[in-house]
């Protein structure tokens, strides 16, 4: 299965915020939308960082309540790893697996076209294997 295929069955909005957006406003979005992780991108939709819960725990950790002052680019990861919708899910959990993060932006022609989270991942193996578990059972009772 390919990342095309996750993004054909979930969409390719992503949540997107500007390096001027503060803290506390990422805050608020990745809880109304329930999600992990915001794309810093500018007006073209490039890819200029990305911003996790995690980022904003630690800046919790490091400046208390303070830390949730300043913007998203103040703690965000510039350094970007994405895929593109060719990539299979080994090669997408393999990514993930190596640099320890759970989201990867899909771009294509260097603009971003959608994102996965470990849970699509998740969601496309168990998928996966439940097909390939079918199949299978259909090939012994014809058997
Ligand atoms: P996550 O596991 O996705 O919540 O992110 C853990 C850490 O990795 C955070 O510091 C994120 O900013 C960073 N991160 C998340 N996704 C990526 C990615 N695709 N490329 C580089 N860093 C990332």
């Amino acid at each position: 299965m390919t990342v095309a295929a996750i993004l054909s069955g979930k969409g390719r909005d992503v949540a997107i915020v500007s390096v001027e957006t503060s803290i506390e406003e990422a805050v608020q979005i990745l809880a109304e939308r329930r999600i992990g992780a915001l794309v810093v991108a500018d007006s073209a939709r490039q890819i200029l960082g990305i911003v996790s819960e995690r980022d904003i725990v630690r800046a919790l950790a490091r400046s208390g309540a303070g830390g949730l002052e300043g913007t998203v680019a103040t703690i965000m990861t510039s350094k970007v790893v994405t895929c593109s919708e060719i990539d299979t899910i080994n090669h997408v959990m393999e990514r993930m697996t190596e640099g320890r993060f759970r989201h990867l932006p899909v771009v294509e022609d260097g603009r971003l076209a959608g994102i996965i989270s470990i849970g699509d991942v998740v969601k496309a193996r168990i998928q996966q294997v439940e097909r390939e578990a079918d199949e299978m059972r259909a090939y012994i009772a014809m058997a």
